[in-house]
Parts: structure tokens; sequence; C-alpha cells
């Protein structure tokens, strides 16, 4: 009997979890596929962001993740084409024929049509951005010391994250806590305590996904913690001067973009329909239309939940509908029938800061400090190794005790050798 082929695009929450399930399944193969070497904890990236964390805390080698199971083959490559009617998935250097096919590439940033904004304000999906945005927050504080200009102080030390989801709150605590605390008392010339944070947002409250009443307390701790938080301001324009609102500039030197994603452009390659993000639309069984030996999941498609409503783009949605769909590839390899998705909602939690978070799970409401340790031991459980769990408890309860942190490393982006 020869096996069926599974070639899995995307080695993120979906595809790794796929994978997983299929491993030393009798009569499959895998061929797992994905433009990085590793796999990346997309929720804990902010922290690399902020000098809490080192990359390599947070991500893992796909083939190391993937190295017991024998049936696995691991490809370092990005997938460029895919032809439906042939079963071909194209990568820049060969080409993979397929039985089924699980595509999970992800999404990135969406500046709304603004792309010229993103070099003034970065996003944070990648390492390379994460690491791009500490070296310009360490830079920003570097350069405020040894500048005589109140104006040009007063720029390096303004910062302002756009966008008030988990991503942009996160950023902003850190932020605080970076400028309030770590850095307080390091610098002779200036006094990062007077350094101001603000966190811009469209609608009308921050954590809008959360009840109200936990998002008033995620407010009141931002507010508490030394951050301004402007609700119900859409940013006009992003400059290398700063930001401008109402008309106005608010001059800063650092901007973050946390406000908006798009689904990978490896949808596009399927040439069928895609809703008006992007993502690609699927059945109930997260097949696409036509193809019932076609997958696509995660944060690039467009799957119904309960209420008829998109699932969102959450690690829990990805990690379940991955081991799902392996089970229905196994299944239908057996000569059995698949069952149809549905997400099982554990609940959403945010951190604000040190101490702070908000949770909500089966009506349950939490916050304050019962909340983020919640919000610690899930990220722990959740990543994947046991040498980035042990590393990152570490890191978190040194940071927790002394205030400090661990990777305040100001890389160059210059590469090459210039150190004559
Ligand atoms: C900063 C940040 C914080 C977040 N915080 C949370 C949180 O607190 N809780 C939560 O539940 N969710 C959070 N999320 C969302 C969560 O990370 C995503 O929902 C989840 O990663 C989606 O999983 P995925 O498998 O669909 O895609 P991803 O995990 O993004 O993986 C996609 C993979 O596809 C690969 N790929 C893309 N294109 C190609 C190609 N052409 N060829 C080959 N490979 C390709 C990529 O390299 C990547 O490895 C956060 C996301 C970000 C960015």
């Amino acid at each position: 009997m020869t096996s069926a082929h599974v070639v899995i695009v995307g080695a993120g929450f979906a595809g790794i979890n796929a994978a997983k399930k299929l491993g030393n399944k009798s009569g499959i193969r895998v061929t797992i596929i994905d433009k990085k070497n590793y796999h990346l904890f997309q929720p804990l990236l902010y922290q690399v962001a902020m000098a809490g964390l080192s990359p390599a805390e947070i991500s893992s080698p796909v083939r190391s993740i993937l190295v017991k199971y024998k049936n696995i083959d691991t490809v370092f490559g990005k997938v460029t084409n895919i032809n439906l009617s042939n079963q071909i998935v194209q990568t820049e250097f060969k080409q993979y024929e397929y039985d089924y096919l699980i595509l999970a590439c992800g999404a990135s940033h969406s500046y709304f049509g603004k792309n010229e904004w993103e070099n003034f304000a970065p996003g944070m999906k990648t390492i390379e951005q994460a690491t791009e945005i500490r070296r310009r927050v360490l830079t920003a504080f570097e350069l405020a010391e040894r500048e005589n200009d109140p104006q040009k102080i007063n720029s390096y030390l303004t910062f302002i994250v756009v966008g008030g989801g988990p991503t942009g709150v996160e950023i902003t605590g850190s932020l605080c806590e970076i400028a309030y605390f770590t850095l307080n008392n390091e610098f002779k010339n200036i006094d990062p305590k007077k350094t101001k944070i603000y966190l811009i947002e469209a609608g009308k409250k921050v954590l809008a996904n959360f009840s109200d009443s936990l998002t008033a307390k995620a407010l009141a701790d931002l507010n508490k913690i030394g951050a301004t938080v402007l609700l119900n301001s859409r940013v006009e324009n992003i400059t290398q001067e700063g930001v401008w609102l109402n008309g106005k500039l608010i001059p800063a030197a650092t901007v973050i973009w946390a406000a908006g994603v798009q689904p990978s452009e490896t949808g596009k390659l399927l040439g069928t329909e895609l809703d008006q993000l992007g993502r690609v639309l699927v059945d109930n069984y997260l097949n696409l239309k036509n193809y019932k030996n076609v997958f696509v999941l995660g944060d690039q498609a467009h799957a119904k939940g309960k209420n008829n409503l998109p699932l969102p783009g959450l690690a829990p949605v990805a990690i379940q509908q991955g081991i799902h769909t392996a089970k229905n590839i196994i299944q239908i390899v057996n000569g059995k029938s698949p069952s149809p998705f549905e997400y099982f909602d554990k609940g959403q939690m945010a951190t604000i800061g040190r101490g702070r978070a908000i949770t909500e799970f089966s009506g349950i409401k939490l916050s304050g400090k019962i909340a983020w340790l919640c919000w610690l031991v899930v990220h722990i459980l959740y990543l994947i190794g046991f040498r980035n769990k042990f590393f990152v408890f570490c890191q978190w309860t040194w940071s927790y005790i002394t205030f400090g942190r661990g990777a305040r490393l100001i890389t160059n982006q210059n590469w090459k050798n210039n150190d004559s």
C-alpha cells in the first residue's frame, strides 16, 4: 500500500499541531514546509520587542520539534505557487505533489492601505520586526541622553503605540515598566520618569473583545502605570516627526504599530473565493469549496463559529483546527467519514503589565494579580519545548524580583563588518 502524502504549508500553531497529530501514523507521509526554520510563539513576541526575552526563548526549530516522527519530512522553503488541479505545491527550488494539502500561512500587518507608515511605525509579527522595535526603543533613550535640544529630547522620550488590542496594551504596559522602573537611575542627563507613553485607539475602548467591566479595569490600570490612552482617536498620518491626530502632531521618535492584520498572500495562490480581508473561505470541515482534500486553517482561513461569525485570529483556534484536520485526514485515509470542526472557546486573557491582567472564561471574569498569574501559567504551558518553558520561567522570576530586563541589546541593522 502506498502512503497518502500530506503537505503542510506553515509551521505555525495550526501547521505544527497538525503535523504532530499525523506523526508516526501508518499509511501517512507528511512534508511540512515553512519559509522560516523555526516555530515562533507570537503571543510572547512583544517581550522580545520590549527586551524581556531573547528571540531563541520563544522559538524552536521545526526540525527538532518534529524529529521523533519518522514519517515527517521538514522543508525550509517558501511556497510560491499552488496548483489545485494537479495537486502540486511549488517552492522556490522544488515542487511537491500532495494527496492532502493543509495551508496554514498565518497573517501579516495591515496598514489599511498606508504602507508608507511601516518605515516610521514597524509592526510586530516576526523576530526581525520585534528586534527592530527593541533597537528603536533602547536607542531613543540613548539618543535622548546625549542630546541638548529639549524638543529633541521630548521627541526621543515620547513613545506612541497605535492600536488598543492585546498586543498594543501589552507593549504599552511594558514601555511604562521600562521607562519608569527598569531604566530609572541608569541615566545621568535625562530622567526616564519623564517619558510619555501614548496608546492610541480608534474605537471607544481598549481590548474591545472583553466585557465592559474588564476593559474599564484595563483602562484604569493603564492610567495608573503612567500611560496616556487616547480613545476614539483615528491616526491621520505617521511621519518621521511623529503621529498626526485631529490635525495636530504628537512629536515622537518611536511609533509602534499594533493596529491591524491581513492574511497571508498565499491565499491568493488558490484562485478561490476570499472574504473582504483576504481570508480563504472554508466550509465546516475547513475544506476549500469543491476541494475535499484541501484544508485552510488558522489566521488565513475564514471559518464560521457558532454564531455564524468568522472565528478570531487566535492561537487556540489555529491549534484546535490543526489537530482536528489531522484527525479528519486520518479518518479519511482509513475509509471513515470526517467530522465538522467546532471551536471550543476556552476564554481570553490579556496582560497589562506587572501584576496586572484581565481574563474571561465561561462567564468568569478575573483581573489583577490572579488574572496575571493565570496569564503567566497559560503562556508557559503553551510554549513549545521544556528548555524554552524553563528559561522563560527563570527570566520572568528574575525580572519580577529585580525589575530588570535580560535582553537589552541594541543590535545594528547593518550586518556587514564595520568595526574597523
Ligand atoms: C504580536 C502577537 C501577539 C499575539 N498574541 C496572542 C495571544 O495573546 N493569544 C492568542 O491566542 N493569539 C495571539 N496572537 C495570534 C496568534 O499568534 C495567531 O492567531 C496564530 O499564530 C495563528 O496561527 P497560524 O498557524 O494560523 O499562523 P502562524 O502561527 O502565523 O504561522 C504561519 C506560518 O506560515 C509560514 N509561512 C507563511 N507564508 C509562507 C510561505 N509562502 N511558505 C512557507 N511558509 C510560510 C510562516 O513562516 C509561519 O511559520 C498574537 C499574534 C501576534 C502577532
